[in-house]
């Protein structure tokens, strides 16, 4: 593996306006364990699963910058958390070679922030910046000379005394990664030259994700388990990597260390996570619309506030797996409950009076 590269990863702070947002419910698998993640991340672009037209694409990207001798384009990865976003801004330096600085939205509340970042990228480096769409919009202006002409404008003084200095620095990558694209402006989105949109994974490659991490956590696991594993991750890869950190420690207490089909079955049970791979707070999601909703429609500020959690948190990490299995719809009005979704947490519809519905004894 790479040795010459300079990862210098910062501790991402949250920014000061979640102060007034509940605090976060936490899913048993917290979807931010950041020391595993780096521990199982893959290092180079042919070990990643799948996202075939990504790597595909970041491959030609790679290439090209290497047989001009230039650095690539600004490059924007964005999709749903989990789904490999910090893996391939990581990947991209090791491939090109070239070093990594990390930072991150939350982080850069002043053009002062990103200063040194951007002073301290060589040639050809790359700065990536996770959670884009939260830098403060005067860093957003400060970035555009940055990244259109390699230009920083700095102002001294104040009033009629104020003077701009240009400096003109070395080119650089930004490569940034955001949860909600949508939040971006045109501008901001306009100066990345390369777009890469993460989709969710399919089983086989979530099976293949288990099976390989097992091997670097040294635990041994059959293809049944791994399958039973990548049914119930959500088709995200972090969540994969954390259901098969519990089960391994399950198996290990439980079952001599070695994860069975039914192994990995008592273990989820006992988390609680369901055949659909729902957990507690995604039920309680589900259970609140019918309960307090009346099965909806509801505006997800009001569920959040029902269940505690932040909006965010719902928007990012709760309700597009719910949205992409038919469980919930988002209507103009707000997200309604569907039938698949009564039927997935045995609840009948609210309006036959009887809303604490029938047992759950198929979610496990
Ligand atoms: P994001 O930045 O989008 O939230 P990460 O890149 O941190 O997601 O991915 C979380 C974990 O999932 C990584 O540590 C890695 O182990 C695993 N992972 C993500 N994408 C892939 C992939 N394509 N192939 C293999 N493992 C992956």
């Amino acid at each position: 593996m790479e040795t010459g590269n300079r990862m210098a990863r910062e501790k991402i702070f949250q920014s000061s306006d979640d102060d007034e947002e509940p605090a976060p419910f936490r899913s048993s698998f917290d979807l931010n364990d950041e020391q595993f993640d780096d521990t199982l991340r893959p290092q180079r672009l042919c070990d990643v699963v799948g996202q075939r037209k990504v790597v595909d694409r970041l491959q030609i990207m790679i290439d090209a910058a290497k047989m001009r001798s230039e650095p690539l384009g600004h490059l924007l990865l964005d999709g749903p958390p989990g789904l490999g976003k910090t893996t391939f801004a990581t990947v991209l330096p090791r491939e090109l070679g070239t070093e990594c600085l990390i930072t991150s939205g939350p982080l850069l509340a002043a053009p002062k922030d990103l200063l040194p970042h951007i002073t301290n990228a060589g040639r050809g480096s790359v700065l990536f910046i996770d959670e884009i769409h939260r830098m403060s919009p005067a860093v957003e202006e400060f970035i555009y000379p940055v990244m259109e002409d390699f230009r920083v404008d700095i102002t001294l003084g104040e009033g009629m005394n104020a003077r701009t200095i240009n400096m003109q620095i070395e080119p650089f990558t930004v490569i940034g990664a955001t949860t909600r694209s949508g939040m971006l402006t045109a501008p901001l989105r306009d100066r990345f030259v390369n777009r890469l949109h993460l989709d969710y994974y399919e089983l086989d490659e979530l099976a293949e994700i288990i099976l390989r991490n097992a091997k670097k956590l040294k635990v041994q696991i059959d293809e049944a388990a791994a399958d039973e594993l990548a049914i119930r991750a959500r088709a995200t890869p972090r969540i994969a990597n954390n259901l098969l950190s519990w089960v391994r420690d399950f198996a290990m207490v439980k079952a001599k260390g070695v994860i069975t089909k039914q192994v990995a079955i008592d273990a989820l049970a006992m988390q609680e996570v369901d055949r659909l791979g729902l957990e507690e707070p995604d039920r309680k999601y589900l259970q609140t619309l019918v309960k307090i909703f009346a099965g909806g429609p509801a505006g997800v500020q009001a569920i959040g506030h029902s269940i505690n959690v932040p909006v965010d948190t719902l928007e990012d990490e709760i309700e597009p797996f719910l949205l992409r299995n038919g469980l919930i719809q988002r209507t103009p009005r707000g997200r309604v409950i569907t039938s698949i979704g009564l039927e997935h947490i045995g609840m009948k519809p609210p309006k036959n009076d009887d809303q604490g519905g029938a047992g759950q004894s198929q979610l496990f």
